[in-house]
């Protein structure tokens, strides 16, 4: 084994270690790259000379220039590819505290949503809205807005965001460690701050640490309930139905401060195969008249509907949500951990688009021909799941982050999953044409609201990364990928580029452009 160098940029592992394979990977064993050497860094000073060192010494491949970032690895895209020459990974950097002199909670980039259980919640009770996935790295979950059970009632988790830490690289390829927080008096340094409240990862420079104020006070408990129609129940009208009365209820209730603002719920539309549709809901137990708040949604869901919700046990493959199709009060950090796992044994391909309105006839028609329909082998482990938006998510104003959708009630989470032993041509071509035709009236895609005279959609999420956005055999709109994530904010955060990442250092084949 190749002994590995310790050295001030950190522990730097090459070809021959046997930990090289393993750092090469992210969650989706197809995003794989075959770097030099990884960077495992465990604090801001050793980024700051990893990164220096990184973009000084000579390049032998041309092929591959790229440095990139990584802290949880969840990308599904190429931000890690085959193109990389450097891994600075930041998963040692997990340390979460209380900051006095920043009167602020301080939350390494290497940290992951299961660190923050333990280190945030446990030690102070506080959460962040967003993020339901215990191995999502808050280096790039945090950029991408960070959306969760909790972000009705609370938020985006970058709405709490008040400081960013970050390494830049000068002209004269000189590292700085710079601090950006929102009321900075540099105005570059406000853009900066600005910057990482939406404007998505590996695009200005490597974050390190994040400082969050008014963090709200997780739930004691929530009253939860995971239950579903049996596909075999289900016909075009019953389908129709339950995702027609979901979008409505989030339409009505999308403003914030109603009294729906602390119930969350996702309706899980998965392919036939998987046997039945989940409906997962929860609401803060401690509200007044939760239980009374939670029936009603509910009723509202089932509304003509004609068939009983049943329990998710076996035979439909959730054995964990077996009977809870009555609501149950559960510690609020048991459904976070219910609805985790993320296993990085399957490979796949995840596609969104935010909606403004509820799902249009055709689209649920549209949604009912894909889903419903038996494609042999291909779409099995496939789901559009719809979830709640709105509510406190919409309360700040457009351009307030860099988080352009605040005004939608729906956020579309589409995935299928294949073994990593295949190459899964069929899956990806089935989720391809789905998504398509959703949006065929729209070039294929789901353009943002302002683009439109009656809005339906608002383009993408920038934590779903999507190549096929920028492929004219998918996206057939003249909407650039970047208008769908950014919309107007787009020139913004090419300026905040500009300032910070002059060389364009940080780049991956979405990353925000110099202008
Ligand atoms: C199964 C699944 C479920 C998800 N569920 C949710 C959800 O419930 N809510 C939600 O909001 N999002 C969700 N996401 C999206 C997820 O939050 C984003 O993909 C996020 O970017 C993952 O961050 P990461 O650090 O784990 O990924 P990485 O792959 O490590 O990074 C993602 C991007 O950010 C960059 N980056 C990472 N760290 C840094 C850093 N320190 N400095 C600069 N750039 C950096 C990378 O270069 C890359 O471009 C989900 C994703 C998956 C795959």
């Amino acid at each position: 084994m190749t002994a590995a160098i310790v050295d001030a940029g950190g522990i730097k592992i090459c070809e021959g270690d046997r930990r090289y394979a393993a750092l090469c990977r992210g969650l989706d064993p197809r995003r794989r790259a075959r770097p030099d050497y990884i960077r495992l860094v465990s604090d801001s000073a050793q980024v700051r000379h990893a990164l220096e060192q990184a973009v000084n010494e000579p390049v032998s491949d041309p092929s591959r220039t790229r440095i990139a970032v990584r802290s949880g690895g969840h990308c599904h895209e190429d931000a890690c590819g085959e193109d990389v020459r450097v891994v600075i990974d930041m998963s040692l950097m997990d340390d979460v505290h209380h900051d006095p002199a920043m009167d602020a909670v301080c939350v390494e980039a290497g940290a992951t949503d299961g660190d923050l259980r333990k280190k945030l919640w446990l030690r102070t009770g506080k959460v962040m809205p967003g993020g339901s996935f215990p191995s999502a790295g808050i280096g790039g979950h945090v950029p991408a807005g960070g959306f969760g059970l909790l972000s009705r009632q609370h938020g985006l988790t970058v709405d709490h965001l008040y400081a960013v830490e970050v390494a830049v690289v000068g002209r004269d390829r000189r590292v700085r460690l710079v601090t950006a927080t929102r009321d900075s008096r540099d105005e570059h340094l406000r853009e900066l701050w600005w910057a990482h409240t939406g404007g998505g990862g590996g695009n200005f420079g490597i974050s390190t640490r994040f400082w969050f104020r008014d963090l709200p006070d997780a739930p004691e408990r929530v009253l939860f309930t995971a239950g579903g129609w049996k596909w075999a129940d289900i016909d075009k009208e019953r389908f129709a139905r339950i995702v027609g009365n979901f979008g409505r209820f989030f339409a009505e209730h999308r403003r914030p401060g109603g009294p729906y603002d602390p119930l969350s719920a996702s309706l899980q539309l998965t392919h036939r195969s998987q046997g039945a549709i989940r409906l997962i809901a929860q609401i803060d137990a401690g509200v007044p008249g939760a239980r009374d708040l939670l029936a009603r949604f509910l009723a509202a869901v089932d509304e003509d509907v004609g068939v009983r919700r049943r329990s998710l046990g076996e035979p439909h493959g959730c054995p964990t949500l077996s009977g809870l199709h009555t609501p149950v009060v559960l510690p609020w950090d048991t459904v976070e951990r219910l609805l985790g796992p993320a296993d990085g044994m399957r490979a796949g391909k995840h596609k969104s688009a935010y909606m403004v309105r509820p799902l249009p006839d055709e689209q649920v028609e549209t949604l009912w021909r894909g889903l419903a329909e038996d494609v042999p082998g291909v779409a099995r482990d496939a789901v559009v799941q719809i979830d709640s938006y709105g509510g406190a998510i919409n309360r700040p104003a457009p351009g307030e982050t860099a988080v352009m959708q605040r005004s939608s009630i729906l956020r579309l989470h589409y995935q299928v999953h294949w073994p990593i032993t295949e190459q899964g041509e069929g899956h990806l071509r089935w989720i391809r044409e789905l998504y398509r035709s959703m949006y065929a009236a729209t070039g294929g895609v789901p353009l943002p609201a302002f683009l439109q005279d009656d809005p339906v959609t608002d383009g993408c999420c920038i934590g779903h990364p999507d190549a096929d956005l920028d492929d004219p055999a998918w996206n057939a709109s003249d909407v650039p990928w970047w208008r769908l994530y950014y919309g107007r904010d787009y020139r913004r955060l090419q300026r905040v580029k500009e300032r910070w990442d002059p060389l364009d250092v940080f780049r991956h084949p979405q990353s925000v452009r110099l202008p």
